[in-house]
């Protein structure tokens, strides 16, 4: 039996940013890619869990003709300023007392 997709999620194995969620018999999600093959189960309610809150769920989902819309990628929160001046570098670094040496 054909499975259908529950969601996508990026290919842990090539990053392919479209590899399809589905469910084994056990109903806990796992990876297949579609790019490269892989597939990465999860086996357990812990690892199902963090799999399906980490997916995008599939949201219109046509068997048959295999129509799959995929909820867009929520859009990423802009990265926090930089509080912090970058570490100062000691001259000369960890080869200083070699160089000190002659
Ligand atoms: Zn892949």
């Amino acid at each position: 039996m054909k499975k259908t997709p529950i969601g996508h999620v990026a290919c842990p194995v090539c990053d392919f940013p479209d590899a399809q969620v589905k469910e084994d018999k056990n109903s806990h999600a796992y990876i297949h890619c579609t790019d490269c093959n892989a597939q990465t189960f999860t086996r357990n309610e812990f690892r199902n869990g963090k799999l399906r809150a980490r997916m995008r769920a599939v949201t219109v989902a046509v068997t048959g003709d295999t129509v799959t819309v995929t909820a867009p990628v929520p859009a990423m929160a802009p990265p926090p300023a930089a509080d912090k001046a970058p570490p100062v570098k000691k001259p000369g670094g960890w080869f200083q007392p070699l160089l000190a040496q002659g």
